[in-house]
């Protein structure tokens, strides 16, 4: 396999924290890392891999009651409720919900104690609906964690 020369990335803001940030992420939702992911011989998706301990939403709270319930890389998110009209249903994505990306499993080396171990993954990949905001990237100019 040829390794890919550029990257195709999506910028997505911070998630709005409403109380104490989460100490794992300071708030951003996101551990910082990012996974590389292939999709043709040239071009790779860089993805931001989702914090483990808050899942996304940046929060402090263990019991998420504040959070924006589509901040959290819930795969069974179903869309916004505040946006029940028939307008909005025709306007938001069918594949992502409005939420311009999709939590998706992967598994990554442990940089951490266990250097064989594998360790689970949540990454925030951009939908298709974002495509007209996707950045290239030439690959020397970004770090990769996995
Ligand atoms: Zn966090
Ligand atoms: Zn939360
Ligand atoms: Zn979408």
């Amino acid at each position: 396999m040829t390794e890919p020369t550029t990257y195709l990335v999506v910028a997505y803001p911070p998630p709005q924290v409403t109380g104490p940030p989460c100490p794992a992420c300071q708030g951003a939702g996101v551990t910082g890392e990012r996974y590389r992911m292939p999709t043709d011989a040239e071009l790779a998706l860089l993805v931001d891999v989702f914090c483990p301990v808050c899942g996304g939403c940046g929060s402090a709270d263990p019991d998420h009651a504040t959070c924006d319930p589509a901040s959290h890389a819930d795969p069974d998110f179903d869309g916004y409720a505040d946006l029940d009209s028939r307008e909005a249903e025709a306007e938001r994505c069918p594949s992502c919900h409005g939420r311009q990306w999709n939590p998706v499993q992967a598994f990554g080396l442990d940089h951490g104690e266990d250097p064989d171990g594998d360790i689970m993954l949540l990454l925030r990949v951009p939908c298709g609906c974002t495509e007209s905001r996707a950045q290239l990237l030439p690959v020397e100019d970004e770090e990769v964690a996995w």
